[in-house]
């Protein structure tokens, strides 16, 4: 496919006259010729918002087996593409071919999930409490909920996800789930990406006969297109991954609206890994070499990558570190999405080593004259420092994490409370550990979207049950998840409807049932084919 630069808008191409940007190679550094970017602004914004404006009602009204055939027709078109798209991504983020290839394969999943899900309508929340004419001391009305989407949504890429958090990503597939339409901001570092998987979805849009305003693609550097589409009153719900600092901005913009709106941003988070002392005495050396493959797959440049390991002091804990530092140096320096990105992470591991009392215990192999490749760090400090010293705690965006080296227990359990929002949290036990574990879980839980044992958090399943979310920072939003099939109801909202006529109600709730639902029926739970509903 021929890339043009052009912003997809509804069915239009529209060249952006607000500055032009070239793809980058961070491999090689320099810029990918062709094609240029023109970028977009205000006015972009204001027809992509008024066309998604007029494409809602028809849009979430659709047959949701329709629905649902336009989210596999996406993910259809996402495997035509063929390798076209791995090279660029490829060529646009240094991310390997095989990582990228993954990456498709879940793209092309979570669309599916999502298709699955609304075939199933379980989101809709259908739910029937009948009259009660004769009810004491009065009456109760015929009341019936089902949810809607709220309205448009911007999604804005993230830079660590060309595909899976991209264009027609988490965020874009479990908007068009609800029935939202989905205005998408591209992230600069993936622009080519970004518009062969635009096109995927246009043309999808297309064949299935929806209205064109169910998907637009911007590009826009300087802030002021991400910050107009914030604004833009049509738009009622924001998707967001990426840095603290943006994703607060986002949410400041968003809440300055005469009508505030949800911006569900995915921010920043350490996820610390526990090493109770039983597994630590058993596993010491295949911990180490197994965290060491946690932190440093991807560059480390995953929300859920381990930059904080605590654990009881003693010579457990030296084999962990020893067995840890082994591991590491013998793991490549791996180039990083942007040369930013690469920036930020060694100004990051800088100041954690000008920490007074961290020391360096481990390095990856050095890029030597590489550009933009990360060599992993590995810093050990104890708890004291880590409690008198908030810096200690700041997300390293990449491959480095910091040991922290407890007292007892007791002094483990004061830095698990200190802790901030975080999506993870992990626990390395054996049956030894299972009363210490007890007294952690209850302080874990206030603190984290996910909970795991003997494992490591990278790598992040779409599935039904799967959080991926968490207390701020982590997120803004601590009530839902962006990834698995729950992520639908950050973009839905609940509506009561009061004693309307059967043919003036939604599907979802009508006395026939003629999507076949589940129903909580006057407080039971109802099969589709049961009588009364
Ligand atoms: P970012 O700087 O937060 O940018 C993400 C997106 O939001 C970009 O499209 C950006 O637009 C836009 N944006 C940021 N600030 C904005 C503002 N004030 N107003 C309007 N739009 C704004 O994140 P990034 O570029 O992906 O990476 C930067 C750093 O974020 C990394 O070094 C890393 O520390 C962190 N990060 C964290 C995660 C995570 O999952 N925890 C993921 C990715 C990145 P522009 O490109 O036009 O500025």
């Amino acid at each position: 496919m021929t890339l043009t630069g052009n912003m997809l808008i509804g069915f239009s191409e529209v060249r952006g006259n607000d500055g032009e940007q070239s793809a980058f190679n961070p491999t090689t550094n320099s810029e990918i010729a062709e094609p240029v970017f023109g970028m977009g602004g205000t006015l972009e914004v204001e027809r992509a918002a008024s066309l998604a404006s007029q494409a809602f009602d028809d849009y979430r009204r659709i047959p949701l087996a329709k629905r649902a055939a336009f989210l596999e027709a996406i993910a259809d078109n996402i495997l035509s593409l063929g390798d076209e798209l791995i090279e660029r991504a490829h060529a646009e983020t240094g991310l390997p071919a095989q990582r990228l290839e993954g990456e498709r394969g879940r793209t092309v999943g979570q669309l599916r999930l999502f298709a699955k899900v609304v075939r199933d309508g379980h989101f809709l929340a259908a739910t029937i409490d009948r009259a009660q004419p004769s009810l004491q001391p009065l009456p109760r009305a015929d009341i019936r909920l089902a949810k809607m989407p709220l309205g448009p949504v911007a999604v804005f890429c993230a830079s660590n996800f060309p595909l899976a958090f991209s264009v027609a990503g988490g965020d874009t597939a479990s908007a068009l789930a609800a029935g939202a339409p989905v205005i998408v901001k591209a992230h600069g570092a993936h622009l080519g990406t970004a518009e062969l998987v635009g096109r995927a979805v246009q043309q999808a849009v297309r064949e299935q006969g929806l209205p064109e305003g169910v998907f637009s693609l911007l590009f826009g550097a300087g802030r002021r297109l991400g910050e107009a589409l914030v604004a833009h009153p049509a738009v009622r719900a924001v998707g967001f991954t990426g840095s603290r600092q943006g994703g607060l901005a986002l949410l400041r913009i968003a809440n300055a609206r005469p009508e505030p709106i949800p911006v569900n941003a995915e921010m920043s988070s350490i996820n610390p890994v526990f090493l109770l002392p039983h597994a630590l005495a058993n596993r010491a050396e295949t911990l180490g070499s197994a965290f060491a493959d946690s932190l440093t797959m991807g560059a480390g440049q995953f929300c859920t990558n381990p930059g904080l390991v605590l654990a009881v002091d003693g010579p457990d804990l030296e084999r962990f570190v020893e067995a840890a530092a082994q591991a590491l140096s013998k793991k490549s320096a791996q180039t990083m999405l942007t040369p930013g990105i690469f920036e930020a992470y060694c100004a990051g591991t800088h100041s954690v080593a000008a920490v007074e009392g961290v020391t360096q215990v481990a390095h990856g192999v050095s890029a030597g004259e590489r550009p933009n490749a990360a060599q992993a760090a590995l810093y050990v400090t104890d708890a004291q420092r880590l409690l008198a010293s908030p810096e200690l705690e700041a997300e390293m965006f990449g491959p480095a994490s910091v040991v922290i080296r407890a007292r007892d227990v007791e002094e483990l359990m004061a830095v698990a409370e200190d802790l901030e929002g975080q999506l993870t949290a992990t626990l390395q036990i054996d049956d030894g550990d299972y009363a210490d574990a007890q007294r952690l879980l209850p302080v874990l839980e206030r603190k984290a979207g996910r909970i795991l044992a003997n494992g490591f958090p990278t790598g992040v399943e779409v599935c039904y049950a799967m959080v991926h979310g968490g207390p701020f920072p982590s997120t803004s939003s601590p009530m839902f998840t962006s990834v698995g099939a729950t992520a639908i109801d950050r973009f839905l909202r609940p509506v009561c409807y009061q004693d309307l006529p059967d043919a003036l109600l939604p599907d979802a709730v009508k006395q026939v049932n003629p999507l076949h639902l589940w129903r909580l029926v006057d407080g039971e739970r109802v099969a589709p084919e049961a009588p009364g509903a």
